[in-house]
């Protein structure tokens, strides 16, 4: 049996059983899974851990599960790439790229928080698994689901990339395609959930879902020699994944993992969908709700379910919110792969350039220990390159034309 004693309200702290729920009765505050640390601290220790299969499982006590992993047994224990070359650019000691591009199945870090909610799913014997998603959802619950056999229903904003939406369609969801955005999409999703027995993975199994995003900080810690970094860079779209790194690196020192825990938590936005960077720039609690309009597609949550509670831990760390424009999302991408050869989404722009930012502003100390989240591969939103990349050398197949560019290139 698994590890959770129960849910709680995070505003009233009111305990529920485990089931599909996701709101308090009686505040309306969002509900958190709750675990009997004691007893994983007995059985989650760093040999035990080391000694597992490579795969986000392999810290399963902590993730709220009844039974063994069903569903995304590869997925995660992506690499945490030593960025020397980004480093040098960009004038610091040492930073590390968590590179969530590469590994999962649908190649971003969406895979972690499906297959936790997918899991769950089974294991509240629900037989048809659905998401409001900006993209990557999409691709996640498409895949994972058709290989757990759940009947999916898929929900994105119809303005998506094209390439986003090949990449779902090709595992045959019901894919719909709402004439509206994000936030729109969004509340007819919970309408529908409340009106169908379905696990929603963001919406009525929400809770469970999201601590899925707990595995990248986890392994953050374990890859850095079980040691917390200095600063840690997050991308935010709902903002549960910053919150929830934040969580990992706690329940680590909490079961004793980590002796020391002093990371400064940051948030990257773009700023063209900033609701949470701006609240923290002007150092208030509220989270006021902007239409997006960004190239950053994936991030694009003009209301953010989780906002207020990253500031929060932005706040408690010591950290800072930064957003950067379109054209430096861009330069963001072009900068991660010409120095690390890493080819992330528009998200990793923003988190590259938003870095790059709070580095030139002081906020992130130029001699301390930085983890950088990418959480998405290039390769889903080429859209955002065209146009933007260094040109092509078109030739004629013979060898002066070849050495027409070479005079060109050297000159
Ligand atoms: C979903 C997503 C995020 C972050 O999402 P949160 O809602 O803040 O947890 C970050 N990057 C990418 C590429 C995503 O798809
Ligand atoms: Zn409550």
């Amino acid at each position: 049996m698994g590890y959770v004693s129960g849910l709680k309200c995070r505003e009233c702290g009111r305990e529920y059983p485990v089931d599909p729920i996701y709101v308090c009765e009686f505040c309306f505050g969002p509900l958190e899974v709750v675990y009997d640390y004691k007893k994983i601290k007995k059985v989650l220790t760093k040999k035990n851990i080391e000694k597992r299969p490579k795969s986000l499982w392999r810290y399963k006590e902590l993730l709220p599960i009844d039974g063994e992993p069903q569903v995304g047994l590869k997925s995660g224990f992506t690499p945490l790439i030593k960025a020397d070359n980004l480093a040098k650019e960009l004038g610091v000691k040492e930073l590390y790229v968590k590179d969530d591009t590469v590994a999962h199945p649908t190649l971003s870090f969406k895979d972690r928080v499906v297959a936790v909610a997918l899991t769950k799913a089974k294991e509240f014997g629900f037989d048809t698994v659905a998401c409001a998603s900006t993209g990557n959802l999409a691709h996640s619950v498409s895949a994972h689901g058709a290989k757990a056999g759940f009947k999916r229903f898929v929900f994105i904003p119809a303005t998506l990339e094209p390439s986003k939406i090949v990449a779902s369609l090709v595992y045959e969801p019901n894919l719909v395609a709402v004439d509206g955005n994000y936030d729109e999409v969004n509340r007819l999703c919970s309408e529908i959930a409340n009106k169908y027995r379905w696990a929603f993975v963001n919406i009525n199994i929400r809770p469970f879902y999201a601590e899925g995003s707990k595995t990248q900080g986890f392994e953050i810690i374990e890859q850095l020699g079980w040691k917390a970094p200095d600063n840690v860079v997050v991308p935010c779209a709902s903002g549960s994944l910053l919150t929830k790194v934040w969580k990992a690196f706690k329940e680590f020192k909490e079961i004793g993992i980590l002796k020391e825990l002093e990371t400064k938590v940051f948030a990257a936005q773009a700023t063209g969908c900033s609701p949470i960077s701006t609240a923290i720039k002007q150092g208030v609690d509220v989270i006021r709700p902007v239409k997006p309009n960004t190239i950053a597609k994936s991030l694009a949550i003009g209301n953010p379910a989780d906002g207020f509670y990253a500031t929060q831990v932005v706040k408690e760390t010591g950290g800072y919110g930064e957003d950067v424009s379109d054209e430096e999302v861009v330069e963001g991408i072009k900068l991660l792969a010409k120095t690390e050869g890493i080819f992330a989404e528009t998200a990793g722009g923003v988190t590259i350039a938003t870095t790059k930012k709070l580095i030139e502003q002081g906020k992130i100390n130029k001699n301390e220990t930085t983890v950088v989240c990418i959480t998405g591969n290039g390769l889903k939103t080429q859209e955002a390159l065209t146009g933007r990349t260094v040109d092509v050398h078109y030739i004629k197949p013979n060898l002066a034309a070849f050495e027409e560019v070479l005079k060109k290139i050297s000159n």
